[in-house]
């Protein structure tokens, strides 16, 4: 991705090196009231809930690696492409794009949705309208699930700001509210469907980013390895060595990577209604 001395987002907030100061307090009990919309199923465990209002992110004056700055560069050109290309789509809709923030952090942070250790990975949290990223996720991608290339790390910004326009059109709260009617196994189901859009959307922005001219050869192929590298059965093959269906919450590999090339090749909202697609 052509993203060297492009405009950053200056929607970011830089927690890196702030602790959260809700760890000890609460407890897991809560957490079926959470709604934290990651990248990966992961194990909700590590989503500790307390019930504080979350300390307002200072500016830490937290010195970067040459590395790490780098990423972080990266990471705010991206954002400020969502912001670019979401604003338009919104406006040709009639609708007005409200911006989310990003939200730089390390090791653990506070949202409305409670505390989180990196180990949830990339997350949105509706709450606060609140993309969250430890860079050190970037490393994950590329080496502990395969998925190199700076475009692949674009589609992960994508796929969590697809869920803050998610949230902005109603279908997070739709969603949400089937939780408590559902068995588990249904409500699985939907979110499948709730995150494969978010897949769809993410390459509906790509397609965006392409008309852009901001991509690059190859760049394409990144997010959609990426895209495959998250699906719930390779996920679930390589840290456990089987596969559980029913546990699904993001979509098969083949899945994510089919919603994501779909939104790549429309380009626009009209297509991307999983929750009525009859296949998947
Ligand atoms: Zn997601």
């Amino acid at each position: 991705m052509k993203w060297r001395g492009r405009s950053s987002s200056q929607n970011v907030e830089d927690r890196r090196g702030v602790s959260p100061t809700g760890l000890i307090a609460g407890g897991i009990g809560t957490i079926i009231l959470i709604l934290i919309v990651a990248l990966l199923g992961g194990d909700p465990s590590q989503i500790i809930n307390d019930s504080q209002e979350p300390s307002t992110g200072n500016s830490s004056g937290y010195v970067e690696t040459a590395e790490e700055k780098e990423l972080s560069d990266f990471v705010k050109v991206v954002f400020a492409d969502t912001e670019t290309v979401w604003t338009e789509i919104f406006r040709e809709e009639g609708l007005t794009y409200s911006y989310p923030k990003l939200v730089l952090y390390s090791g653990a942070v506070e949202s409305t949705c409670g505390v989180s250790s990196s180990s949830t990975g990339p997350f949105y949290c509706p709450g606060d309208h609140k993309v969250y990223v430890d860079l050190s996720f970037c490393k994950e991608l590329q080496v502990k699930l395969n998925a190199p290339g700076d475009f692949a790390m674009a589609y992960v910004i994508a796929h969590e700001v697809g869920h803050h326009v998610q949230t902005l059109l109603g279908t997070t709260d739709k969603v949400m509210e089937l939780q408590t009617k559902l068995s588990e196994k249904e409500f699985n189901e939907y979110l499948v469907r709730f995150e494969l859009q978010a897949d769809y959307l993410a390459g509906v922005w790509a397609n965006h980013a392409e008309q852009m001219g901001i991509l690059e050869a190859g760049d394409i192929e990144e997010a959609l390895n990426a895209a495959s590298a998250v699906g719930d059965d390779r996920i679930q093959q390589n840290t456990y060595g089987y596969t559980v269906p029913d546990s699904f919450t993001h979509g098969t590999s083949e899945q994510r990577n089919s919603w994501f090339y779909k939104g790549y090749t429309s380009g626009t909202l009209n297509g991307g209604d999983t929750f009525n697609a009859s296949e998947l």
